[in-house]
């Protein structure tokens, strides 16, 4: 059985992937939202968070001595997400991928608690801090999609009607 260390090593190299995974989707997304202007700004912005992360996180994982090399794709392993993003934004498309990038939030959220958990359980400064550091942009991020969730629905509903 691996350390905990290890097991540490190989779910921030998981995180890694994750973002990775992530700069994917929002820059796909971000192509689609000329008529959503406020959306692609966020979006945008998020691209930028999201290199800085996997920036920190590569990082955490070389100061460790491991390598993003060996890169499991947890993101697109656990939900699925990347296939179902490469057939959206098809007509109703900004909407159902507002709520995958949403979804997708959570999934970041649910990994940076984990890996502040780890971080302390083994006593690594460097990753609690990095960790500690991402976790609220992602928290943020999430309470602002939810919140925009029905700005977007609306807009797209209006403007169905007038096409
Ligand atoms: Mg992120």
């Amino acid at each position: 059985m691996d350390s905990a260390k290890d097991t540490l090593l190989d779910w921030l190299r998981d995180a890694h992937a994750m973002e990775h995974q992530a700069e994917k989707m929002l820059t796909s997304f971000s192509d689609h939202l000329k008529d959503y202007p406020e959306l692609k700004t966020r979006i945008d912005s998020h691209v930028q968070a999201t290199r800085e992360q996997q920036e920190l996180l590569r990082d955490c994982i070389e100061k460790q001595g491991g390598s993003t090399s060996k890169i499991k794709d947890l993101g697109a392993k656990l939900i699925g997400l990347s296939q179902g993003l490469s057939g959206l934004f098809v007509s109703d498309e900004v909407v159902k991928g507002a709520m995958s990038i949403y979804v997708f939030k959570q999934l970041e959220i649910a990994s940076y608690t984990v890996l502040i958990a780890a971080a302390k359980q083994t006593v690594n400064t460097r990753t609690l801090d990095v960790c500690e550091q991402i976790l609220p942009q992602e928290v943020a991020m999430a309470m602002w999609l939810q919140n925009y969730l029905p700005e977007v629905t609306q807009s797209f509903l209006a403007r169905s009607r007038a096409i």
